[in-house]
C-alpha cells in the first residue's frame, strides 16, 4: 500500500535519523548499557496519570515502563511515584514530571497573548521565571511552553497562547520565555526545562477550527512560522513538541523534511523531540500509516524521541526491533535524549530535590510572585479608546459596574489555568472597590448571562439600565468565558457572545459615560462596543492579579502602555487580517466607490478597527526628526536610525517605539512593512528622548527566490512610530 511505500522510501533517507547527539555522555552511556529493550521503550513513554493511579500503573512504574508523566495530581502524588521509580524499579531511573505550565503555575499570569502586548521582554522573562519557581517547587521538571506559533486568525482559540501575528515580536517573546523558564534559578531544580511547541505551522489552522488542515508556502513557513522556533533554539530550549498539523500534506510526526532537514539540519536543534498528544495514533487516523506498527516505525525513524500518550512506543518498540523494522541505534538515540533531559533536570544528582515542602509553601503565591505577576498584568493591558473619561476623575462619586464578567474570577485566569484557583483571584468589581475605598460608591448589575449557543439572559437588562441611570459613570465588564478560547476554542462569530452588544446598546441610551473593560483571550470585533463606549480597555484574560491591575489602570495609578500584538478586525469577514501582508497587483487604498479594481471588500473598510502595535496612554507623544546616519548602507554594514519622542501630556508615560522596514524592489513580493525593532522609552511630562536603532544586515534579509536568506541591494523604506499605521518614514539605499 501507499503507506508502506512511503515508509520504504523515507527509510532510505532516515535509517538513522539525523542524530542530534554528537558527543556521548559517559554517565548516560553507562545507564543505557544496562537497560533492556523493554526498559528503553519505557523511557520513551510519556503518559498522563489519573488522580488515583491504578495498580497496573504502579506496576508499570516498577517495571520501568513509564519514563515520564504528565497531568499528575500535584506534589504529594509525584513524590510517591518518584519513590517507586527510584527505589522499586530495577533501573532506578527517576521519572520526568511534565505539565502545561503555560502562563503560571499557581500565581497565574496574563495569557501569553496579553504578555506579548507588554512588549517588555524583561517582564515576560520574569513572568516565566515566576512560573518556573512555583512549578519546580511543586515537583515539575518540564513545561510544555513556550508556545510560539504565530497566529493570524482570531477565530482560532489557541491564539491566546501565542505572542500574536508577528514573527519578530513572537521571536523576542519566545527567547525571553525560554530564558525565564530555564535559567532563572541557580540550581536546575529551581528552573523548569522548556518545550517549545508546536513545530511548525499549527497556527495556520484553516478557518480557525482547531486541528484543521493548514496550507501555506515554504516561503511563508520560513518567513512567518520558523523564526520564533529558531529564537527558542538560540535561547537553548531543552525540548520541542511537534504539531498535530501537517506541512504540505505530511503530518509533522512523519515529516522528515521539517523534523530532520529543517529542524535538525538547518536550524541546528540538538534536543529532545516529543509528539503532541497521541500524534503517533494520528498517523493512522489521517491515513498516512496503515496501522500502529507502521506509524511507530515512521515516528521513530523520523527522530521523534518521546511518545506522548499513544502508548505505541512502549508497546511496540521491542517487537519492531526484534523484527528488524527499526534498529537498536534508532532506539538508543531516542533514549539518550530522554536521559539527557533527566540529567539536565538534575535528577541523577537528586531525584527528590524538586519535592521540598518548605520551598513549595514559601514559593506558591508568594508576595514577590504576585508583585511580578501584577507588573506584567498592568503592562499587558491596552487602552483602545479614551474620550477623556479615564483615568476616573474626582468628580465621579457613583459608578455602576455592569456586565457578566464584573464579578468573574475563574474567567480572569483564562485557559491553561494550571493549578491556579479562582479563590485566589480578585474580581474586577472587588479590585475597583478596594482601589477607590469610600471615595466612590459602587453598584452592580449583571446585565446579561453568557450562553454561547443562544442569545440568552436578556431578562437582566432592565435592571442594568436602572442601575446605570443612578450612577455618574458606567463600567461595563464584557468578554468571554475562560473555556471559549484555548485549545478546541474555535469560534465562527467574533462578536462578544450572548446579549452583550444588546446590553451595551441599551446602557448607552442612558447617556452616562461608559468605560468598557474587555476580558477575552482573542481579538473580538469591538466595533459596536467601541461605538457605544467612551473608553475601552482590552484587559485580556489577565490572571490572578487581573482585578487589581484593571483597578490601578482605571484609577490612573498606572498609566497604560500596552500595544496590540495582533490586529483587531473592524468586521469578522476581514479575517484573517494582519498588518504585514505582501504587496498585491492592485491597490489596498481605494474603496470600491473610487476604484472597483482594488484589493478591498465591497462593503467594509480595509482598515482594521485597531492596527497591530496600537495602544493609547493617559499622556500624548509627539514624534519628530526621523534621521539616518547615512543615506546608504552596504550589505554587511550598518546604519543608525533615530527619532525624537516627546511626552506632550501631563503625566509620566511609557511609549513603545516601533521600527518597520520595507524593501522596495525585490525578486520576491515583500510585505508593505515588517516590524524589525522596538524600544521602550519612559518619559516625564515635557521630556524628549531620542530612540536609537541599529540597522544591521539581519534586518534587511528575506527568504530569497531559492528559499535561502538573502539581501538584495536597492531602495528600502524605514518607518518609525507609535503603531503599524502611524509611522514617519525615511528612505535609504543598500549597496553592494
Ligand atoms: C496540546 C499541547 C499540550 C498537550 C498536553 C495537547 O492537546 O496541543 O499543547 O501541551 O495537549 O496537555
Amino acid at each position: 500500500t501507499l503507506s508502506i511505500l512511503i515508509v520504504g522510501c523515507k527509510s532510505a533517507k532516515t535509517d538513522t535519523p539525523t542524530s542530534s547527539i554528537t558527543i556521548l555522555d559517559p554517565q548516560i552511556e553507562a545507564i543505557l548499557q544496562k537497560l533492556t529493550i523493554e526498559e528503553k521503550a519505557g523511557q520513551l513513554n510519556l503518559i498522563p496519570m489519573p488522580d488515583l493511579p491504578t495498580e497496573v500503573q504502579l506496576k508499570q512504574i516498577r517495571e520501568g515502563k513509564i519514563g515520564s508523566i504528565l497531568k499528575s495530581n500535584g506534589t504529594a502524588q509525584n513524590l510517591r511515584l518518584q519513590k517507586i521509580a527510584v527505589e522499586e524499579s530495577k533501573s532506578g531511573i527517576p521519572i520526568l514530571f511534565q505539565e502545561d505550565v503555560i502562563h503560571g503555575y499557581k500565581t497565574i499570569a496574563p495569557i501569553p497573548l496579553a504578555e506579548a502586548a507588554s512588549w517588555d521582554m524583561e517582564a515576560i522573562r520574569k513572568s516565566a521565571a515566576v512560573a518556573a519557581r512555583e512549578a519546580s517547587a511543586s515537583g515539575i521538571h518540564l513545561t510544555y511552553a513556550p508556545m510560539v506559533d504565530v497566529a493570524r486568525d482570531p477565530r482560532w482559540g489557541r491564539i491566546l497562547e501565542t505572542a500574536g501575528e508577528d514573527p519578530y515580536l513572537s521571536s523576542k517573546a519566545s527567547f525571553a520565555r525560554v530564558k525565564g523558564f530555564q535559567e532563572s534559578g541557580q540550581h536546575s531544580f529551581q528552573n523548569v526545562l522548556g518545550c517549545v511547541k508546536h513545530f511548525a505551522g499549527y497556527g495556520a489552522s484553516l478557518a480557525g477550527r482547531d486541528y484543521n488542515i493548514q496550507d501555506f508556502s515554504e516561503r511563508e513557513l520560513r518567513e512567518t512560522y520558523l523564526p520564533s522556533f529558531q529564537a527558542a533554539i538560540d535561547a537553548g530550549v531543552a525540548s520541542l513538541m511537534c504539531a498535530y498539523s501537517a506541512y504540505d500534506g505530511v503530518p509533522l510526526t512523519a515529516n522528515t523534511f521539517l523534523m530532520q532537514d529543517v529542524l535538525r539540519g538547518e536550524m541546528g536543534y540538538k534536543g529532545l523531540v516529543m509528539t503532541d498528544w497521541a500524534t503517533i495514533n494520528n498517523l493512522v487516523s489521517t491515513g498516512i500509516a496503515e496501522n500502529g506498527e507502521i506509524a511507530t516505525t515512521m515516528a521513530l525513524k523520523n527522530g521523534i524521541d518521546m511518545d506522548m500518550s499513544s502508548y505505541k512506543y512502549v508497546a511496540l518498540i521491542p517487537k519492531l526491533v526484534k523484527e528488524g523494522k527499526i534498529t537498536m541505534t534508532q532506539v538508543d538515540n531516542a533514549v539518550r535524549q530522554v536521559l539527557m533531559l533527566k540529567k539536565k533536570a538534575g535528577l541523577f544528582d537528586n531525584p527528590y530535590a524538586y519535592f521540598d515542602a518548605e520551598r513549595e509553601k514559601n514559593e506558591l503565591l508568594s508576595a514577590q510572585n504576585k508583585a511580578e505577576t501584577k507588573d506584567i498584568a498592568l503592562k499587558s493591558m491596552v487602552l483602545l479608546k479614551n474620550e477623556n473619561v479615564l483615568p476616573i476623575s474626582n468628580a465621579i462619586k457613583k459608578i455602576a459596574i455592569i456586565g457578566p464578567f464584573a464579578k468573574a474570577k475563574r474567567d480572569l485566569l483564562g485557559w491553561w489555568e494550571c493549578k491556579g484557583n479562582a479563590d485566589d483571584v480578585t474580581s474586577i468589581y472587588d479590585g475597583l472597590k478596594a482601589e477607590f475605598g469610600d471615595k466612590i460608591e459602587f453598584t452592580y448589575a449583571q446585565g446579561c448571562e453568557i450562553d454561547s449557543f443562544k442569545v440568552a439572559g436578556e431578562k437582566f437588562i432592565p435592571e442594568a439600565i436602572e442601575t446605570a441611570k443612578k450612577a455618574d459613570m458606567v463600567i461595563m465588564v464584557l468578554g468571554e468565558e475562560f473555556w471559549m478560547s484555548g485549545e478546541g476554542g474555535g469560534t465562527a462569530s467574533l462578536h462578544l457572545p450572548s446579549a452583550q452588544e444588546k446590553l451595551i446598546a441599551e446602557i448607552a441610551k442612558t447617556n452616562k459615560p461608559i468605560v468598557s473593560v474587555i476580558v477575552s483571550g482573542r481579538p473580538y470585533v469591538l466595533t459596536q462596543i467601541a461605538q457605544n463606549s467612551n473608553a475601552v480597555l482590552q484587559a485580556w484574560m489577565p490572571g490572578t492579579m487581573g482585578g487589581e491591575a484593571v483597578a490601578e489602570i482605571l484609577s490612573g495609578k498606572f498609566n497604560p502602555s500596552g500595544k496590540l500584538p495582533v490586529t483587531f478586525p473592524f468586521h469578522e469577514g476581514q479575517v484573517p487580517i494582519f498588518y504585514n501582508y505582501r504587496k498585491t497587483s492592485h491597490s489596498f487604498e481605494s474603496g470600491p466607490k473610487n476604484n472597483r479594481y482594488s484589493t478591498t471588500h465591497r462593503d467594509v473598510q480595509n482598515k482594521p478597527l485597531y492596527p497591530f502595535g496600537f495602544g493609547l496612554s493617559y499622556t500624548t507623544y509627539h514624534y519628530s526628526d526621523i534621521e539616518l546616519s547615512s543615506a546608504t548602507m552596504t550589505k554587511n554594514g550598518s546604519l543608525q536610525a533615530t527619532i525624537k519622542v516627546t511626552n506632550t501630556g501631563k503625566v509620566v508615560g511609557r511609549e513603545i517605539v516601533q521600527l518597520y522596514l520595507h524593501d522596495e524592489v525585490c525578486s520576491v513580493t515583500r510585505p508593505l512593512k515588517e516590524l524589525k525593532d522596538f524600544t521602550i522609552l519612559d518619559l516625564e511630562p515635557g521630556q524628549t528622548k531620542t530612540a536609537t536603532f541599529n540597522i544591521t544586515p539581519d534586518k534587511l534579509e528575506f527568504i530569497g527566490i531559492d528559499y535561502k536568506k538573502t539581501i538584495e541591494p536597492g531602495k528600502f523604506t524605514l518607518f518609525i512610530g507609535r503603531n503599524s499605521d502611524d509611522l514617519k518614514k525615511i528612505g535609504f539605499e543598500v549597496v553592494n
